[in-house]
């Protein structure tokens, strides 16, 4: 196929290199210069767009993602597909996925999980929005960029399933971080307390996979000085993705109210930016109640 790719930051470049070494033929566009190996760099996201039987975007937010459809959509031939692997709010999805069919263009909304490893190894999940026909066309590059492709049906679905899945992450990383604080205080030692807990009830991904105690369960950031990992900076922006999806269609959410205050203050007041969000565990370790 040909493919344009919008986008070539942190998780861009390895999608789009994956996708050269695949024989796929790839022109690649980002304004801060990047190119990556067996991507041919185009002047313009148009001229990236041009001639493309997919053209992918991978973009910080749903502003830029708006206006980079806008600019794509007019010199895409109808039949093909917009594929958005951007994690962004699910208005904007829909709101592009409308503009897509105005064009007779497919689109289809696809975050991913899975972070710069994930991208670089070509295993990283997706969560489709979009028509059955677009994600039919776009399933021969999941296969290649990742490792499971989840259809969750129209537009905009993709988004909503990434945001229920990361505020479920963000609420379970915050309890299983001040349930290991309270067992600190409470004399328990860890490695006890991880020991019945990831074979009892409490049991989570956070815990079992992702534990965020140093030295204790399989390897993870904490075992390298919370260096991200997922960052918290991107746990904010997706818990606040959560919470404006929320409040536009009237669900309660009191947890995910919660998560998306104390990472706020961890990332904008305390030393949380830059760090994996399982860096919550030594913010808690220092804290008393009041
Ligand atoms: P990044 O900031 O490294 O890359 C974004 C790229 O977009 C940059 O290189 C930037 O120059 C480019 N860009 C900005 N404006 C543009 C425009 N108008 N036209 C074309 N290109 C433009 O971010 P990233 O880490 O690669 O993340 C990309 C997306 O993937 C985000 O939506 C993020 O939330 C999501 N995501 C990231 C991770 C992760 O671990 N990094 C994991 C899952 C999802």
């Amino acid at each position: 196929m040909n493919i344009g790719f919008i986008g070539l930051g942190n998780m861009g470049a390895p999608m789009a290199k994956n996708l050269a070494a695949a024989g796929h033929v790839v022109l690649g566009y980002d304004p801060a210069g990047i190119t990556t190996e067996g991507v041919t760099a185009a002047a313009s996201a148009e001229a990236a767009a041009t001639g493309a039987n997919v053209v992918i975007t991978m973009l910080p937010n749903g502003k830029i993602a708006q206006s980079v459809a806008d600019q794509v959509l007019p010199v895409m031939e109808k039949g093909t597909v917009l594929l958005d692997c951007s994690t962004i709010d699910v208005a904007t999805a829909r709101r592009i996925g409308s503009r897509a069919e105005d064009h007779g263009i497919g689109f289809l909304d696809a975050p991913v999980s899975g972070g710069v490893g994930g991208a670089e190894a070509g295993t990283l999940t997706f969560m489709v929005g979009g028509s059955t026909e677009s994600f039919a066309q776009a399933t021969p590059l999941f296969d290649i960029m990742g490792r499971t492709a989840v259809h969750c049906g129209g537009a905009g679905n993709g988004q909503a399933a990434k945001i229920c899945n990361n505020m479920i992450l963000g609420i379970t990383m915050i309890g299983t971080c001040e349930a290991f604080a309270l067992a600190d205080k409470l004399g328990l030692d860890r490695q006890a307390m991880f020991d019945v807990v990831s074979t009892s009830s409490g049991y989570s991904w956070t815990m079992n996979a992702y534990c965020p105690a140093p030295g204790i369960g399989p390897q993870s950031p904490a075992d390298n000085g919370y260096v991200p990992g997922f960052a918290a900076d991107l746990m904010l922006k997706d818990l606040r993705l959560s919470q404006q999806a929320a409040q536009d269609v009237d669900a309660d959410t009191p947890m995910g109210a919660a998560a998306t205050e104390l990472y706020k203050i961890f990332v904008e007041q305390e030393d949380g930016s830059g760090r994996d969000f399982s860096a919550m565990l030594p913010r808690f370790e220092g804290r008393t109640r009041s």
